[in-house]
This record gives C-alpha cells, sequence and structure tokens, in this order.
C-alpha cells in the first residue's frame, strides 16, 4: 500500500496532492491514509506541506527528489525511449508512463544486472 501511495504522489509532480485525494484513490480512510503519509515521510520519501485548502487546514504531499546521479551519454545505449514511437504521449501521470513502462523496466534492470 505504501509503494502505491508513493507512486500516486511520485506521478502527482511538482504540483503534489493532498491528503484526501490519496485517500481517496487508495481506498483507504483518512486514519489510514495519514498513517500512510506519515510513514512515507518518516522514511524520507515524502514531505508533508501545511495547507489551508477549502477553510480546512489539511497536507500536500510531494515526493522528495531523489538522490542525483550523474548519467553518462556513453551508458544510455540501448535505452527504448530514444527509438519509441509513444515518446510524445509519455509522461507521469498519463495513461502511458515510465513508471508503468516494461520496456524501460526491462532495460534498467538489465542495466543494473550488468553493472560493474
Ligand atoms: S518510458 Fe516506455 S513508453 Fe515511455 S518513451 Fe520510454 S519506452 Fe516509450
Amino acid at each position: 500500500m505504501e509503494e502505491k501511495a508513493y507512486q500516486i504522489i511520485l506521478e502527482a509532480g511538482e504540483r503534489g496532492l493532498l491528503q484526501s485525494d490519496l485517500w481517496r484513490k487508495l481506498g483507504v480512510n483518512s486514519r489510514e491514509g495519514s498513517r500512510i503519509a506519515m510513514k512515507l515521510e518518516k522514511r524520507g520519501v515524502v514531505r508533508r506541506m501545511k495547507e489551508l485548502y477549502k477553510g480546512r487546514w489539511t497536507y500536500r504531499l510531494f515526493a522528495n527528489a531523489k538522490e542525483k546521479v550523474e548519467v553518462k551519454w556513453d551508458t544510455l545505449g540501448g535505452c527504448p525511449c530514444f527509438t519509441c514511437t509513444q515518446i510524445s504521449r509519455c509522461g507521469a501521470g498519463q495513461p502511458i508512463s515510465p513508471n508503468h513502462c516494461w520496456k524501460l523496466t526491462e532495460y534498467i534492470n538489465k542495466s543494473v544486472n550488468e553493472a560493474p
């Protein structure tokens, strides 16, 4: 459930999403939703910003930027995105997304397994 919550928050991008929207998407009650959000915050993968929404205080959730990794062009050979016919329609929060792409996942897994 936490992983699913994190994916939803990640896909919300820079605008983030309200805690209540996360609960709705997860199909959990506010107590369970708050517990998940606090757990993700404690793990350091999500930050919560207090926000006044429709006269009530709530939190907006944002995925924390991942650790910066230096990417070298010569390590990107074979990345399916460079030749993908769906690239113009692909993006976080879209029906076609890198978060759910088996071709990209396969490429990354292969690259990790072949890393020195
Ligand atoms: S993530 Fe997948 S669908 Fe998106 S551009 Fe790359 S290969 Fe294509």
